[in-house]
């Protein structure tokens, strides 16, 4: 049970500037007094009150709306005051001072949020959705946020967390029967119910996967051989004149970032340095050994790397890309002049390092723009998927990790399982496991979170929310 708060914090909850209106949140044991002081009345629970607003002395600063939540049921689950006054940078500042006055104290970022976890009125996932709504770059975005704050994506945990439970319960008991464990353990046929609990992790994982690329936008670099048409193609998928075009190589030496929004979806798209083997050892080879260095740095966090090829180019001139990139795509460019049909092409050479078979490759123009939708799509098509239905949700880099580790001690507890199941022992590393894979996937809803983790989360969070 935590500790309930015992000091009143307050803060604007409305942007910064003129409005028509603003609101001062204040949350805590004194916010009903606080009320009082500052309109004379404590305001009707759950009603529009109208008041006037005065300070310290007595004087009028404002007139307006005053709500009051009486604990728990309010945002925070503790007593709320909201008052409503013209939306003027100073004004508003008056009445927040006279709350101030009253015994609240200024609200860190992300304070009433915190409070709501704490005194159990959302989960920490449930919390985060509510800045990544506020957050929310696309309509996509914004729908996704709020299924996740509804409780969408925390359901799903929940559920799984019930049959992790359910399945370690019946482990454990297990063990304490020593000799009959193998027999206890097939007649409970544990080997079906964590396949199962593993497809439904791997299922959960690939939405989040999603939500997660909803919500930061996808990360795309532009590498390639020097010449190739990088910051062409940049350009084009720009539509700005951010990158230098020129027919020297070695042209860009840094990265060049841009964002771009495709079908609801954000796009960071940088272009790089061409990379090639340099041999001599002057000033400007080493500058674009360091853009070199900085565009295979990129390669290596991106989501997606575009790797240009320049289609009029002998055969040989093409070597394979040199980078194992996480999700290669390969651009066939300048087909305006190599003579290829714009579009989707499965091409059947060393175009991805190690890779034997076919690979997909996109063949554009980035001159005339042939091509350019059919990568676009390509691109969506590798980060949403097909399916675009109603159940996404958004969804963190930190959840996407979580499920990953969960993942991970999933697959060692199924090894240690059958290694159970052929009598080599092991019952304890198997619980051990399943006890681990629980713990990553409850730092998702955050019924296992360390406290630094908490405030690093909150600290993002704006002041008023
Ligand atoms: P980077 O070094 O890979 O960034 O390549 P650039 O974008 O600077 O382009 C190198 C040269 O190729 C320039 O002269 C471009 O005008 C030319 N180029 C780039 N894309 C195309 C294309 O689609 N068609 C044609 N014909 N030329 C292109």
């Amino acid at each position: 049970m935590p500790t309930p708060a015992t000091d009143t914090i307050a803060a604007i909850a409305t942007p910064p500037g003129r409005g028509g209106v603003c609101v001062i949140r204040v949350s805590g044991p004194r916010a009903a007094a606080i009320a009082k002081a500052v309109t004379g009345q404590t305001p009707k629970p759950r009603h529009a009150t109208f008041a006037r607003f005065r300070d310290g002395a007595g004087n009028v600063i404002d007139e307006g709306i005053a709500l009051y939540f009486p604990a728990p049921r309010s945002f925070t689950g503790e007593d709320v005051v909201e008052l409503q006054g013209h939306g003027g940078v100073v004004v508003s500042d008056m009445v927040l001072q006279a709350t101030l006055a009253n015994g609240a104290r200024m609200a860190r970022p992300g304070e009433f949020s915190e409070r709501a976890f704490l005194n159990d009125k959302m989960d920490l996932a449930q919390a985060e959705a509510v800045a990544d709504l506020i957050d929310a770059g696309t309509t996509q975005a914004a729908r996704a946020a709020a299924r996740t704050m509804e409780g969408e994506f925390s359901k799903q945990i929940d559920c799984l967390q019930d049959e992790l439970t359910a399945l370690r319960v019946y482990i454990e008991s297990a063990m304490d029967f020593a000799d009959e464990d193998i027999e206890f353990i097939k007649s409970g046929d544990i080997a079906t119910r964590l396949r199962d609990i593993d497809t439904t992790v791997k299922k959960i994982t690939a939405v989040a996967g999603r939500g997660r690329v909803l919500n930061d936008g996808v990360a795309i670099v532009i590498a390639g051989r020097p010449n190739a048409g990088k910051s062409s193609l940049f350009n084009a998928l720009s539509g700005r004149e951010s990158a230098i075009v020129s027919p020297a190589p070695g042209t860009t030496r840094d990265i060049v970032r841009e964002r771009v929004t495709v079908d609801g979806l954000v796009l960071h798209i940088q272009d790089t340095a061409g990379i090639r083997p340099l041999d001599d050892n002057q000033t400007h080879a080493r500058i674009e050994a360091e853009g070199i260095r900085r565009a295979l740095t990129g390669v290596k966090k991106a989501d997606i790397t575009i790797w240009v090829r320049d289609d009029t180019a002998p055969a040989d001139t093409n070597e394979p890309a040199p980078i194992q990139a996480a999700s290669l795509l390969v651009v066939l460019n300048k087909i305006d002049r190599s003579g290829r049909p714009p579009g989707r092409h499965t091409i059947k050479d060393r175009a991805v390092k190690n890779c034997q078979g076919e690979v997909v490759a996109i063949a554009v123009s980035a001159t005339t723009g042939a091509g350019l939708n059919a990568l676009r799509e390509e691109i969506t098509r590798r980060v949403i998927g097909e399916d675009t239905g109603e159940n996404e949700f958004s969804a963190r880099r930190r959840h996407t990790s979580a499920l990953e580790q969960t993942q991970t001690h999933l697959r060692r507890a199924r090894r240690h399982l059958e290694a159970q199941l052929k009598g080599a022992g092991g019952g304890e590393l198997l619980a051990e496991e399943m006890r681990l894979a629980q713990q990553h996937l409850s730092e998702i809803t955050g019924a296992v979170t360390a406290d630094d983790l908490l405030g690093r989360i909150f600290a993002e969070f704006c002041i008023g929310k």
